[in-house]
């Protein structure tokens, strides 16, 4: 165990390996922000996490549907209150454009206040012959090319901190409370950054149970769900709901792992399986998963993450999704769980309340020679409103046919 190890409680935690972490150049800088994270308020409570929990737990029984969605990767910079309202705002609406279309109630969970780290393919960019590391989100490094910009600096974790306490206080003001019209909302991220992810988590003295306080929902991605890798095994250790993603190479054996090793009580509502297959594949792919799942696991939440299995370059090198795909992907989801009896719990989304163009189609359309007008994202391209809310309008209709 190296020293950077010793400090993330549980200990065993780290022995096993950890895919998709930065080379932080600083193992007792790193420690001492793990230290000061377990020093701070925690961001979330366990109760507010058991209640996202039974929520879900109506979603996993076909009683409700989840709305999951927001940036593919937050920045400080864009952590502003207005445009943490917009982004709330349109989650809320496309919540109520799909209850009204599925007259089923809808659970609202944010990517966001948290969405700071980004695995990636490949761990070094090459620009013009210098080869630097790449962006991995904010909480990491900076997105400019150059040494400083790019080195991992653990500061940036807390910051990542502070960023996610003000966006949270922003989005407790909108919908908590003391808001005109109380709505419940929760939050969530891909539990990446493992010294962030540890140095928030926290015994309830009330329970003895261990909680993520990062967020209320927290979800394993693609890259990092190996069933013996330290994500998992940090996912295992809270009481949280989880998500985790899953592929169309998603091998049924390591998914009946994963359930395994992640709810093995089956806990109505722990446990979320957000495919993500493609619009060309889905019909092919997830049925042999859903089964395999129904037949030795019992009932699960499953969710359509239909962006990450449709994305391509634009002929001019922007790295985009068209709307036909990510809502054929829907379609396709809810053709699957129709005709095998399971419930399409819900959608997993990349969005903004921005008019950016960033995906292609939708009404008023963006086209390929468009998509450099308002390409802002940090990482994978997102629906803007517009489209958000046509495609939630889209998928209400559904559940009518
Ligand atoms: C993401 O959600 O931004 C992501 C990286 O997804 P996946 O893990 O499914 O590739
Ligand atoms: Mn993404």
């Amino acid at each position: 165990m190296n020293e950077s190890h010793a400090l993330l409680e549980p200990p065993a935690l780290l022995d096993r390996p950890a895919a998709q972490q930065p080379d932080w150049p600083d193992p007792c800088a790193l420690r001492e922000v793990v230290d000061e994270l377990a020093a701070r308020p925690q961001l979330v409570s366990p109760q507010e996490c058991d209640r996202l929990r039974a929520r879900l737990a109506s979603v996993a029984a076909g009683e409700a549907f989840l709305l999951q969605g927001g940036d593919c990767a937050e920045t400080f910079a864009g952590a502003t209150p207005g445009a943490v309202e917009r982004k709330v705002r349109t989650l809320l609406q496309m919540a109520e454009v799909l209850a009204a279309g599925m007259d089923l109630p809808v659970v609202t969970v944010g990517r966001i206040a948290g969405q700071y780290g980004k695995p990636r393919s490949s761990a070094m960019e090459t620009r013009d012959g210098t080869v630097l590391p790449s962006y991995r989100g904010d909480a990491v490094n900076g997105m400019d090319f150059s040494t400083e910009e790019r080195t991992p600096d653990p500061g940036r974790l807390l910051q990542a901190y502070r960023t996610a306490a003000d966006t949270l206080a922003r989005v407790r003001e909108l919908t908590g409370n003391p808001a005109p019209v109380r709505q419940e909302f929760f939050t969530s991220h891909e539990a990446l950054l493992l010294p962030y992810e540890v140095g928030l988590s926290r015994t309830d003295p009330l329970t003895g149970r261990r909680f993520g306080m990062s967020g209320h929902m927290l979800w394993i991605g693609e890259r990092t769900r190996q069933p013996d890798g330290a994500h998992v095994e940090f996912a295992a250790g809270i009481c949280n709901p989880v998500g985790v993603k899953l592929g169309p190479t998603a091998d049924p054996a390591d998914v009946l792992a994963l359930i395994d090793g992640l709810d093995p009580d089956r806990q109505p509502g722990r446990l979320t399986l957000i495919t993500r297959m493609g619009a060309g594949r889905v019909r092919d792919v997830l049925p042999p998963l859903v089964e395999r799942v129904a037949a030795s696991a019992g009932p699960v939440t499953w969710v359509c993450d239909p962006m990450h299995g449709n994305t391509f370059s634009s002929p001019s090198g922007y790295k985009t999704r068209r709307f036909d795909d990510v809502l054929d992907e829907v379609v396709g989801f809810f053709e699957v769980h129709r005709a095998l009896g399971t419930h399409p719990g819900g959608l997993h989304l990349e969005l903004t309340g921005e008019a950016v163009t960033e995906c292609v189609g939708g009404t008023p359309a963006v086209t390929l020679e468009s998509l450099n007008q308002r390409y802002e994202t940090a990482c994978d391209p997102r629906l803007n409103r517009d489209q958000a809310l046509e495609l939630a309008a889209a998928v209400g209709e559904l559940a009518r046919l």
